[in-house]
């Protein structure tokens, strides 16, 4: 994972803000576990409309425990033709913050085969995170930047039940940093 470049001065505060929280309050009710095992038996089962429905269970829970306006939730069968993440690696989902639209998609662009459970919830944690950023944390912006990834590994791991991972980053050039696994997987 790698983060954006620091914007330049109006948005820079809400940047660095962003940066620094590497936490989430996380329902400890066991109901985002609950919900994130019904999106994995509806993939299995294939059928993107229960998928759906599932997603949209678990972003009820997820909003009224952040007490954010619900996001609407739209699954496709593949990538679309025009998407706005800017995701670094592949693409599998994206948010529109205007109209609070997370967008997830069941095949990957280049080799069409079906996104894994894994990468399908963690990307909807991932846009779910930018909803948060606009709606709870109040940011003009939504950035990729170290707090926003440790945000979302921390919801992610917490609601597909496994033991949250520190991470550990090595600076990048132009203010950037990217993720170094062997630290992160070594935890130390
Ligand atoms: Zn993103």
């Amino acid at each position: 994972m790698l983060t954006d470049a620091p914007p330049r001065k109006a948005s820079r505060a809400g940047f660095l803000e962003s940066a620094r929280i590497g936490t989430l309050d996380l329902p400890q009710n066991g109901r985002l576990l609950t919900t994130a095992k019904s999106i994995e038996s509806a993939m299995k089962a294939g059928k993107s409309t229960d998928v759906r429905r599932a997603c949209a269970g678990f972003l009820a829970v997820t909003s009224d425990f952040y007490g954010v306006r619900a996001c609407a939730v739209r699954v496709l069968a593949a990538r679309p033709l025009r998407v706005r993440e800017h995701w670094t690696t592949e693409l599998f989902g994206d948010y529109n913050p205007r109209t609070m639209l997370i967008r997830l998609w069941m095949r990957t662009a280049v080799r069409k085969q079906v996104t894994s459970f894994g990468t399908f919830l963690s990307t909807l944690c991932h846009e779910f995170c930018h909803h948060l950023d606009y709606q709870r944390f109040g940011f003009r912006d939504s950035w990729h930047t170290r707090g926003f990834y440790e945000r979302t590994a921390a919801l992610y791991h917490h609601a597909k039940g496994t033991p949250p991972k520190r991470l550990f980053w090595a600076a990048v050039r132009g203010g950037r940093w990217r993720t170094d696994w062997p630290r992160t997987n070594r935890g130390m």
